[in-house]
């Protein structure tokens, strides 16, 4: 059985770069079973309604600019999987979460670039899952909750957003061994509450967590790690760490 997943993806310099972060996620891979499948909720699709990537042949998309051209000559020409998008996409309208395929979504980064660390062959069927940002953390919670028995099937889920998010305050001289205290606080907090399985105080973050608006002046790379901590049971750190001052890379898994 597979642990649900939360990953901090980074900068999409991340493919090229791998840091501390390459090597902490290929070791994960090798512990794992070989995925069935993996199905991604990624902080850069966010949607209106709820959506299941339907296409056989997903594009890379590269889906950010002002990067050099090795990082957009990047492919992850992983397939799709039609008939399991449409197993989510039944899962879900069950659980009371109304959703639809989209037949032409690409890979955008958030899901590309871990995977492009953790499975470089590219050669299990990925299936991305849209995130109703405005819709907060219980949709997702309730997303996780309604797919994490595919755990049992080994089939991977993964959460791709980052533990902490504000790219106005990124500190580009900052060392690998330097976090701010505000990202610091915050990071230790949820951590902290994740240990006690505390949901809702977890689902309250931004009236409960120190320095929340700070960290995640909106919400949408925080909100994958409630999908994941709703597919899964048992949380455990599989990597911390931060670059840029301020960007946090933590990996956590819920098995
Ligand atoms: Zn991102």
């Amino acid at each position: 059985m597979l642990p649900s997943l939360f990953i901090s993806h980074g900068s999409p310099m991340l493919a090229l770069q791998p840091g501390a972060s390459g090597p902490a996620l290929a070791a994960l891979t090798a512990s794992l079973p070989r995925p069935k499948a993996i199905v991604v909720v990624s902080a850069h699709w966010e949607s209106r309604e709820l959506l299941v990537t339907g296409h056989p042949n997903p594009a890379t998309w590269h889906d950010f600019h002002g990067f050099p051209p090795a990082l957009h000559a990047v492919q992850y020409p992983a397939p799709g999987d039609r008939a399991l998008a449409e197993r989510l996409s039944d899962a879900l309208q069950t659980a009371g979460l109304p959703n639809r395929l989209d037949p032409q979504r690409p890979f955008d980064h958030g899901t590309w670039v871990p995977l492009s660390l953790m499975y470089p062959n590219a050669d299990i069927p990925v299936v991305q899952l849209s995130l109703p940002s405005q819709l907060g953390p219980t949709l997702q919670l309730r997303v996780g909750q309604a797919l994490g028995e595919l755990r049992r099937e080994d089939i991977l889920l993964i959460g791709s957003g980052s533990i902490t998010h504000n790219l106005g305050e990124l500190d580009r001289q900052a060392g690998s061994e330097v976090a701010k205290p505000w990202a610091l606080a915050f990071r230790d907090w949820v951590v902290s509450r994740l240990g006690q399985d505390d949901q809702a105080a977890l689902v309250d973050y931004r009236q409960q967590a120190p320095f929340a608006m700070r960290n995640h002046p909106s919400e949408e790379h925080l909100l994958p790690l409630f999908f994941a901590l709703g597919a899964g049971e048992r949380f455990s750190i599989v990597h911390q760490g931060f670059t840029l001052g301020a960007l946090g890379m933590d990996i956590y898994r819920f098995d």
